[in-house]
């Protein structure tokens, strides 16, 4: 089939700068697809690259847009080179290739607290709305302090509640070792990317102290696209996955290996707009293994509400992501 096609490359101003190891990240650069039937009904796809994961950039799926005219077929995905995984996803999306059937009405979502002491003042009032998962950033401070403060924020939180770490990449192997066994007795449900993926070892330490200590750990920056999820079947990661499905080219294939291995995953956002997040949600909502709370408690994110997906309340429900109309998204970029 073949499709009339356009793109538009976006610069969206977060409503706060977000801050990332790379330093403040100020609006989000991305592109919307557009690929239309010959029937005349259209489809849509966001390419929402995160900088700094060294894969892509808006600028390369622009360049790359622009070398196609206005007509696409299947053929164009033989053309998209490899390292352009997010926009290999937008034009799966725009040219009708979703997630299947939701299996799901309603998933929980895991509320984000800020790093420090912030938490604990906002811990509560998280629980009082109704979250039963909590992620807390840590490795910003000195471990000594943020360990002590784990047993405030747990004090604070109902019975039955469970805390994220995510370390972002923060930890030496030392600093990761007495953090994992001072979580084994506390409601931690995994540790986050204990060590950087980039450091000397890191995949040997990974797979050590996933065998070494009894606190699940998932994968958050040692998967940047694709390949990174194939490798880490292969090894038998026994930990989680967190998959931003906005940056995995095949999102079915991908979904379908880690389905197949029976592998647990947590969904998580890009800080793309609603029309990328509608895709990845609907992946969310088709996954048929167990699900774990959504890494989706992002919005309100952008200057231009109209860009934001879901509001961050505890439940996401199947309604909530219909909702969300991509044509407006389209025409809102004018
Ligand atoms: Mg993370």
């Amino acid at each position: 089939m073949e499709y009339s096609f356009a793109h538009r490359r976006y610069s969206l101003p977060f409503r706060m700068p977000v801050r990332t190891a790379a330093g403040d990240w100020e609006s989000r650069e991305g592109l919307y697809i557009r690929a239309v039937r010959p029937d005349g009904s259209a489809g849509y796809g966001e390419a929402a690259p995160i900088p700094g994961a060294g894969t892509e950039s808006a600028d390369d799926g622009d360049a790359f847009c622009r070398t196609l005219g206005d007509r696409v077929d299947g053929q164009v995905f033989a053309r998209v080179p490899a390292n352009l995984c997010s926009l290999r996803n937008a034009l799966s999306c725009a040219m009708g290739n979703a997630a299947g059937p939701p299996r799901h009405r309603s998933l929980g979502v895991a509320a984000l607290l800020p790093a420090g002491r912030a938490a604990l003042v906002q811990a509560p009032q998280r629980a009082e709305a109704g979250f039963r998962v909590f992620k807390w950033k840590v490795g910003v401070g000195h471990a000594d302090d943020e360990m002590a403060m784990l047993d405030d924020l747990i004090g604070g939180l109902p019975g039955g509640s469970r805390i994220r770490l995510d370390a972002n990449g923060a930890w030496n192997l030392r600093t990761a070792e007495r953090w994992l066994s001072c979580s084994a007795d506390r409601p931690v449900e995994f540790v986050e990317q204990p060590v950087a993926p980039g450091s000397r070892g890191a995949s040997d330490h990974l797979l050590g102290l996933s065998a070494d200590y009894p606190v699940p750990i998932a994968l958050d920056e040692s998967i940047r696209g694709d390949a990174d999820v194939g490798r880490w079947l292969d090894a038998g990661w026994p930990g989680y996955f967190v998959i931003k499905p906005a940056q995995l080219g095949d999102v079915q294939g991908v979904l379908g290996r880690l389905a197949k291995a029976r592998a647990r995953v947590v969904f998580s956002s890009s800080l793309e707009t609603g029309m990328g997040a509608q895709a990845a949600l609907r992946a969310a909502f088709a996954w048929p293994g167990p699900t774990s709370a959504l890494g989706f408690g992002v919005w309100p994110l952008f200057q231009d509400p109209a860009f934001d997906g879901p509001a961050s309340g505890p439940f996401i429900r199947i309604e909530d992501v219909d909702r969300i109309d991509p044509e407006a998204l389209w025409n809102a970029l004018n």
